[in-house]
């Protein structure tokens, strides 16, 4: 059996940086991960909150050293040529308004090996399959089949889909969001938006709402494509992942025009089942964060951010517990983090039932507005001087009523 201060499960975003923060400050910790890296995981867009977290525990000039492009901002578009520009600059004032478009496989492997130079003790090919929550042991299996003990003063689960501790401990609950999938791959030959506009993500409304593809450029030349619909809309069409690719792309106006060119570099994958929820975020001796915990929808890229933010904050707040403090988990650690979970699920729903359209979409643009928008999607969802932060579905109808009350 293996003793250590802190076991991580999961070697990805969240699990990287909880093990950079806590190695820092001086604590065995061990990471164990199921798979070889570099590993596939879709999510390739950040937002700029990320570069501060990535600051914070010193991992920020490593992933500056790889030269990612560098993301600005955010382009909306529908059929319809209605347009959204949103400058990351132009924001609420928030400490860092950049980031990056990075190739998953890429970056998470150079967090985990930035975690490992800072002392975390990383082990691949180790599954873990069992936890014991009244010794905090955990059970894995390594590549050889056999079976792996640690004993540890505290566990994070930071599986992220594998949502080890929420299976084992029975903390799963439905998430409240549609069943929705993803039908993805990368091309080459992207005819992009000339300048640094070239960098941003690109989200086109397909039809009537009825899909939004994703456009995420790479440094290489190679762009990521994904197409988000509901999971009926992607049944009744009847077609393999592939056709479906090809049919929207083909029979979508802005898409049409931008992938003319485009030959595929990789083959059409598919993800469902995605949005999950927990029914609490910690326990006596351990925490879940990142996608472990609840994992919204991709359209707003908060994937990533969310995983540093609470992989960074579950870290602190366990050295403050390893250090002899108390820890009010519930209000330090879930409520904290739900400040700005909220913020994305109610820009999530407005975004699918149509009225965040009318707000990007609306020739109305006030300044103070737009700056509380640039924010939230950049990510800084715990500003209290942002008023989207706190009641946000309130704000946004408010926002839509004034809107409304001007265009008439
Ligand atoms: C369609 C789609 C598009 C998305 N697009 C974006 C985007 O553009 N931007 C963005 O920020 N986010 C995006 N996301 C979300 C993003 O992918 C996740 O939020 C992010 O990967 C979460 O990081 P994590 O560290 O919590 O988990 P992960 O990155 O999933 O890492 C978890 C790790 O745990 C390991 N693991 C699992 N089970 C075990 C086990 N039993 N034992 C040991 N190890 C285990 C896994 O192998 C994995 O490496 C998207 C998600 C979807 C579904």
């Amino acid at each position: 059996m293996k003793d250590c201060d802190v076991l991580i499960i999961g070697g990805g975003p969240s699990g990287a940086i909880a093990g950079a923060n806590l190695a820092q400050k001086g604590f065995s910790v061990e990471i164990v991960e199921k798979l070889d890296f570099p590993r596939f995981v879709i999510g390739e867009s950040l937002l700029p909150k990320c570069n501060e977290v990535l600051s914070k525990n010193g991992l920020l000039d490593r992933i500056q050293k790889q030269c990612y492009i560098v993301k600005a901002g955010a382009i909306f578009e529908n059929e319809q040529k209605d347009r959204a520009v949103y400058n990351f600059r132009e924001n609420l004032g928030e400490p860092h308004n950049t980031t990056f478009q990075v190739k998953r496989e890429e970056f998470d492997h150079e967090l985990l090996k930035g975690a490992e130079e800072f002392g975390a003790n990383v082990t691949h090919g180790v599954e873990v399959t069992g936890y014991n929550q009244d010794e905090n042991i955990v059970t894995a299996k390594n590549r050889d089949g056999e079976s792996v003990e640690y004993k540890a003063k505290f566990v994070l689960d930071a599986s992220g889909y594998g949502r080890v501790l929420s299976r084992l401990l029975d903390l799963e609950t439905p998430s409240e969001l549609k069943p929705r999938k993803a039908i993805f791959t990368r091309i080459d030959n992207d005819i992009r938006p000339k300048g640094e506009l070239g960098g941003y993500i690109t989200i086109f409304v397909h039809g009537d709402n009825e899909a939004w593809i994703w456009v995420i450029p790479f440094i290489d030349g190679t762009t990521s494509v994904g197409i988000v619909c509901e999971d009926e809309y992607y049944d009744k069409m009847n077609m393999t992942p592939e056709e479906f690719w090809d049919y929207i792309i083909e029979n979508d106006a802005n898409a049409k025009e931008r992938f003319k060119n485009a030959t595929k570099v990789n083959p059409v994958g598919k993800i469902d089942g995605y949005s999950s929820n927990v029914k609490t975020m910690f326990g006596d001796g351990f925490a879940l964060a990142g996608n472990a915990t609840e994992f919204l929808d991709p359209v707003f890229s908060s994937g990533v951010t969310l995983a540093l933010a609470s992989g960074d904050l579950a870290a602190d707040l366990i050295a403050k517990e390893l250090n002899g403090e108390e820890v009010d988990w519930q209000k330090e650690y879930q409520d904290y983090m739900m400040i700005g979970v909220d913020v994305f699920r109610a820009f999530v729903n407005a975004w699918y039932d149509g009225r965040l359209h009318k707000i990007f979409f609306s020739p109305i643009k006030k300044e103070q507005y737009t700056r509380s928008v640039s924010s939230i999607l950049s990510g800084y969802v715990w500003n209290k001087n942002n008023v989207f932060v706190g009641d946000s579905e309130k704000k946004i109808d408010t926002l839509i009523k004034m809107i409304n009350e001007e265009t008439n």
